[in-house]
């Protein structure tokens, strides 16, 4: 049996047919041409399925989506611009397959727990750092959607007490605000103002995550002292969630895991501090699907 994984986001639809060995047989990557009303890139997506599945014996497609999913109603998406559109009934009628939607982090995170850095994996927490921080949590092999749609926005756990800028979410203090690439940026510009220490990050203009992580990496003195204080708070809301998960694996992905085994050694060493006895040896390990995991979880969400 084959099945349809599509990972739709703000600049692509990234589509793939997948077998039950989760082995890509072909796949498709056209733009998303927003601002589009929902119902027009979902006529998109249905037609690009169709043309993946040709006549082939298809059991279902997996969408994984920005944005809060309930129910496979899309209730708010940011990045898409959409609000309140089921999507699940809409997708389901134009392609007459069965269908399933999901957030894109978790769907993400489903697909590192079946063919990425935890496959195989029954219980996972993947934490994705991007421009914000997604979250994904896998239990019992299934996504943990919650009873809102909010189960896994790991993103939005507050980490510090008394914070005055405000999180995008309306609240202060959340984990985004530090641990993402703008938020790592925001704690550069923190410490640097805090002390007169010299550091290569002084000689630039416009401060990037890779920047700091880059200094990081080459031991800059400030910048350890800035991912010090990320890891600091990443380890210790770890240490929270498996409390409450206790995983098998904690996988790192999104665009700031590009730093690599230096950056999980930093969380590691925070999390060793914080974590419950029976979760200290829960491994941290970085996401390997990288963009093609919400493939390969929109695929396992149908299978
Ligand atoms: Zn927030």
């Amino acid at each position: 049996m084959l099945y349809l994984g599509v990972d739709l986001g703000g600049t692509n639809i990234k589509a793939a047919l997948v077998n039950s060995e989760g082995e890509i047989l072909c796949e498709a990557n056209p733009p998303t041409n927003l601002p589009r009303p929902a119902e027009a890139v979902c006529d998109d997506i249905a037609a690009l399925c169709l043309q993946l599945a040709e006549e082939k014996d298809v059991a279902g497609v997996g969408v994984g989506c920005p944005g809060t999913v309930d129910g496979g109603t899309v209730l708010y998406s940011n990045n898409l611009d959409w609000h309140d559109f089921a999507m699940e009934e809409y997708l389901a009628q134009k392609t007459g397959l069965p269908v399933a939607v999901g957030n894109d982090a978790n769907v993400a995170a489903l697909g590192e727990a079946w063919k990425g850095a935890a496959a195989g994996a029954q219980n996972i927490i993947m934490i994705t750092l991007g421009t914000g921080v997604g979250g994904g949590i896998i239990i019992n092999g299934k996504i943990l959607a919650g009873s809102h749609g909010a189960g896994g926005e790991i993103g939005h756990a507050l980490v510090v007490r008394g914070e005055e800028e405000k999180c995008n979410c309306g609240n202060h203090g959340c984990l985004e605000q530090y641990a993402s690439a703008t938020g790592i940026v925001r704690v550069a510009g923190r410490v640097l103002a805090a002390s007169e220490d010299d550091s290569t990050l002084r000689e630039l203009q416009n401060i990037t995550a890779k920047d700091v992580l880059d200094a990081f990496k080459a031991g800059d003195a400030v910048a350890v002292r800035i991912m010090e204080y990320v890891g600091d708070l990443l380890g210790g809301a770890i240490a929270g969630f498996t409390t409450v998960v206790d995983p098998e694996a904690i996988v790192i992905g999104g665009g700031v895991s590009k730093a690599g085994q230096p950056l999980i050694d930093c969380i590691e060493k925070y999390y060793q501090r914080y974590a419950f006895s029976s979760c200290k040896e829960t491994p941290i390990v970085l996401a390997t699907l990288g963009n093609d995991a919400g493939i390969y979880g929109a695929a396992k969400m149908v299978l």
